[in-house]
């Protein structure tokens, strides 16, 4: 859609690779090095100054200049996100924030099998309140035999939670699976019991289409360096409903980049928080982190909005699961239901296969594959994430092929 606006890893031949792994880092954008060379050139030119002055302003409002382009993606006004801190941080401020277990309302609810780094997280902000994980944790899975959840399953156990139900943290798109989940009726299910909801949205945000402002959930976090392209370590994004922009009574762990602009400089004690995301900043705004994405979010106004991207990535997605359907000894993990996956699509590949991995890279495919022994055999799971900006029918159409010859070398 975009391929040309992207630097593609090339192979030891010279080609560009099939970069399928874009659900763990997205592609460098060409506009990426001329941004960060802009902030480089305003630190060496003003040094402390660039912070007031600069071609396109100062860096102290850089994080506005972030605010607009993300919004359009996940569907909210531009003073409900920001970008700032990282993922795995901003869930632990917005539970601070959004996890107020009291009395029998102290359960969260997740799905199973949860990124690491989400239920770390989780269980340390069960301990923190002094809570045990092994009766306050809700986790949802698969029913037996089943790889993706049910979205009935998770509505019936967020419902017999109930009012002991603090917190549904849900995923957009699971990571391991790429199943999309139906967040509308999650987050009005969590709310019909009076919960509070927050969304992970790692492999959700720039991937498809989100409405995070009319679902009325209270808090989403995402990673800006997978589908969003902003580079390794990328500052993550957040997201606060706007009914929360002027509740400076919630209690956060506050900082100083977090405090009401207007008079942030006056250095004094107290904390006033800038209204709405931009109060869940803690430190300094990460310039050079931030800086590629610059770059990288214009490009899905390019493309043409979310929608427009997520026709895009319905029909790469789209051949490839139809493809790998028709290949033998794989089962999909990714489901059927094209509204039901994003731009993924996970296949168990049974056999003692380590090095699975460097034999696609090697015929000149990037994705990513773990060990895993889904079916109770040895076996191991592939991920293949085309993406809709850089990703073509074509690159998809080579697939089989390159799975065969991993798979089944001829000797
Ligand atoms: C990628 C990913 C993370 C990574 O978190 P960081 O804090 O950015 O390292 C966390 N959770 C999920 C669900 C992810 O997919």
């Amino acid at each position: 859609m975009l391929r040309h606006e992207f630097h593609l890893p090339s192979g030891r031949d010279g080609q560009p690779l099939i970069y399928f792994c874009g659900n763990s880092l997205g592609l460098q954008p060409r506009a990426a090095a001329d941004r960060l060379q802009q902030e480089l050139d305003s630190w060496r030119e003003r040094g402390v100054e660039g912070w007031w002055g600069g071609p396109e302003g100062g860096w102290l409002g850089y994080h506005r200049r972030l605010q607009e382009g993300l919004a359009r993606i996940v569907g909210t006004r531009p003073e409900e996100v920001v970008a700032a801190n990282a993922l795995t941080v901003n869930l632990h401020l917005l539970m601070v924030s959004f996890f107020r277990p009291a009395g029998k309302r102290r359960k969260i609810i997740m799905e199973r099998g949860a990124f690491p780094s989400d239920q770390h997280a989780v269980q340390a902000q069960l301990r923190y309140h002094g809570l045990d994980p092994a009766s306050d944790l809700i986790e949802v899975g698969p029913r037996p035999g089943e790889t993706t959840i049910a979205t009935e399953d998770i509505i019936d156990a967020i419902e017999r939670a109930g009012d002991e139900l603090a917190l549904v943290l849900w995923t957009g798109v699971q990571y391991y699976t790429g199943q999309f989940f139906d967040l509308q009726r999650i987050a009005d299910a969590g709310r019909r019991v009076g919960a509070t909801i927050g969304f992970d949205l790692a492999h959700a945000a720039g991937n498809v289409p989100l409405a995070l402002h009319d679902w009325e959930c209270d808090f989403a976090v995402w990673c800006n360096y997978k589908y969003l392209n902003g580079g390794p370590g990328a500052p993550g994004g957040l997201f606060v409903h706007e009914r929360y922009a002027e509740r400076p009574d919630l209690p956060r762990f506050a900082g100083w980049w977090g405090h009401r602009e207007s008079d942030r400089f006056l250095m004094k004690p107290a904390f006033h928080p800038a209204a709405g995301a931009a109060g869940w900043q803690v430190s300094t705004a990460p310039v050079l982190g931030l800086a590629p994405l610059l770059a990288s979010l214009p490009l899905f106004d390019r493309a043409g909005g979310m929608s427009a991207v997520r026709a895009r990535s319905l029909e790469l997605t789209g051949r490839l699961y139809a493809d790998l359907q028709e290949m033998k000894g794989m089962q999909l993990l990714t489901g059927g239901d094209p509204a039901q996956r994003g731009a993924q699509v996970s296949v168990y590949v049974p056999g003692h296969r380590p090095d699975l991995e460097k034999q696609l890279s090697e015929l000149g495919l990037i994705c990513d594959y773990r060990q895993d022994n889904l079916a109770g055999s040895e076996g191991g799971v592939l991920r293949l994430a085309p993406a809709p900006l850089y990703n073509t029918l074509e690159e998809v159409a080579r697939i089989p092929d390159l799975l065969e010859q991993a798979l089944h070398p001829i000797r």
